[in-house]
């Protein structure tokens, strides 16, 4: 009853998507044929629905909410889901950048103490490890008191 009728419906949506994907490999990217937006992002069925969203829901399974789908391929027309990863925003605009998303994504100073709570401290916009200058201090020959 209802359910058949919302899975012939589903049928037919990946039918009507498909039309719009050229399929290569699997490994491959997949251009979307149909719409696409400003952004550079396939549209279907109508232009608030991201078609590498909808390939990504259709083939693997629901965006978990809050999440952000990041192309692996960095193609945004590419609707291959296996080229995507969901991500959440933060990560997904990290990734973007350069240089500053690889210092942003460093957990760790390089000795290996991490950039967390009372470790953590700003130097001119810069972490600074707190226990690495704590060494240093230690590491300096003391003041005799005269
Ligand atoms: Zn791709
Ligand atoms: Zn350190």
């Amino acid at each position: 009853m209802a359910r058949e009728k919302m899975e012939s419906r589903a049928t037919d949506e990946r039918i009507r998507f498909f039309r719009f994907v050229n399929r290569a490999e699997p490994d491959e990217c997949w251009p979307w044929l149909g719409q696409i937006n400003t952004h550079g992002y396939g549209c279907f069925g109508g232009s608030t629905t991201r078609a590498h969203r909808f390939a990504y829901e259709l083939l693997i399974g629901a965006i978990p909410v809050g999440l952000t789908i990041d192309h692996l391929c960095r193609n945004r027309n590419c609707v291959n889901p296996w080229h995507m990863e969901p991500v959440t925003n933060r990560e997904n605009v990290l990734r973007g950048a350069g240089r500053t998303a690889v210092n942003a994504k460093r957990t760790h100073c390089p000795k290996g103490h991490p950039y967390l709570g009372d470790n953590l401290w700003f130097d001119r916009g810069s972490r600074r490890c707190r226990e690495c200058n704590r060494l240093a201090m230690l590491s300096r020959p003391a003041r005799r008191k005269p």
